[in-house]
């Protein structure tokens, strides 16, 4: 983990809790990635265009518009970016939900350090 350093990963955070932005922040920071937030769908959807970022992280429960509306609204414009769903472990029915509407990963709450080191290791093995 202290050999991936990614300054050039460019990532969206969709999350409506100031509390949990703060922690990815930190997380991210200590991988070279400087994230961009939304604190909602709405706000991440015009944020994302078609080539601006490199992954999602993105809340399921949020205000204005939901990570279940904005996921299923991302590939309904076709982009194929990858989009990890942020919730809770114990409910396998939202996790259901998520992959059909276009989720492609988690990170269960409360995320780690090491979740998110391992998730950005899956999508992106060779850092940016
Ligand atoms: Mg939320």
């Amino acid at each position: 983990m202290d050999d991936y350093f990614s300054p050039n990963l460019k990532v969206l955070v969709a999350e409506d809790s100031a509390p949990v932005r703060l922690v990815i922040k930190t997380y991210l920071g200590k991988l070279g990635i400087v994230p961009h937030f939304a604190e909602h769908g709405r706000q991440a959807l015009n944020m994302l265009g078609p080539d601006n970022f490199d992954m999602v992280f993105m809340d399921v429960h949020m205000p204005e518009v939901d990570g279940l509306e904005a996921v299923a609204e991302i590939r309904k414009k076709g982009l194929k970016i990858p989009v990890i769903a942020m919730t809770t472990a114990d409910d396998p029915e939202i996790q259901q939900k998520c992959l059909q509407s276009g989720y492609d990963d988690f990170l269960f709450k409360p995320i780690t350090k090491e979740d998110i080191f391992r998730t950005l290791l899956k999508f992106f093995p060779e850092p940016k």
